[in-house]
């Protein structure tokens, strides 16, 4: 009986594989690291992050990702499936990634260019969601004092963990697409 040879990958395949890449997942996520929130910080600022654009969401986010699982998220209205291209990211093509919607915002989003307008989640108080029911591009920001926030969980590490789903965005894209063209 033959033997399989098994590829054992180095650290450089590793690395190699994440640059050229076809998908990674599970960035580490450190949720409870206190420099995450500022409740004061932001207050003070009323939300400037969330006044540019809805954070992304991760797909660690949802408990089932599959089609039905993700119509009934999107359905209930705070969800937009947003197209990227990947040149400003060193990569070929584009791709979908999840963000919360902006205020009359679409389900789909392809033009493309950053909306620059406000998150459908955020109130006179904040964002109406508690800090441990954010999407994880809220949840990783890092408040500071002239709200210039960066997050942990930047734009190309939202997109490389969406590319691993790109099959199941696209179903969705296409559902929601033909239902507007249908009711249109
Ligand atoms: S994270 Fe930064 S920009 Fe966002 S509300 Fe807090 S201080 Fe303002
Ligand atoms: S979900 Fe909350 S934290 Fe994220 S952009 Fe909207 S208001 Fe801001």
């Amino acid at each position: 009986m033959g033997t399989m040879s098994r590829r054992s990958f180095s650290a450089e395949d590793i690395l190699e594989m994440m640059s050229t890449n076809c998908g990674a997942r599970y960035y580490k996520k450190d949720y409870d690291n206190p420099k995450y929130q500022n409740p004061d910080m932001c207050a003070k600022c009323g939300g400037k992050c969330c006044k540019r654009c809805g954070c992304f969401f991760s797909p660690d986010d949802f408990s089932v990702l599959n089609f039905e699982a993700l119509v009934n998220e999107i359905e209930k209205g705070y969800i937009t499936i947003e197209l990227i291209d990947l040149d400003q990211f060193y990569m070929e093509g584009f791709a979908w990634v999840m963000r919360m919607r902006n205020k009359n915002g679409p389900i789909v989003e392809r033009r493309m260019i950053r909306p620059n307008s406000e998150c459908i989640m955020l109130t006179e108080r904040g964002c109406a969601f508690g800090y441990e029911h954010r999407p994880t591009g809220g949840r990783l920001l890092i408040p500071c004092e002239h709200g210039e926030c960066e997050s942990d969980y930047s734009t190309e590490k939202a997109i490389r963990e969406w590319l691993n789903y790109q099959r199941l965005l696209r179903q969705l894209v296409e559902h929601f697409e033909s239902a507007l063209n249908t009711a249109g």
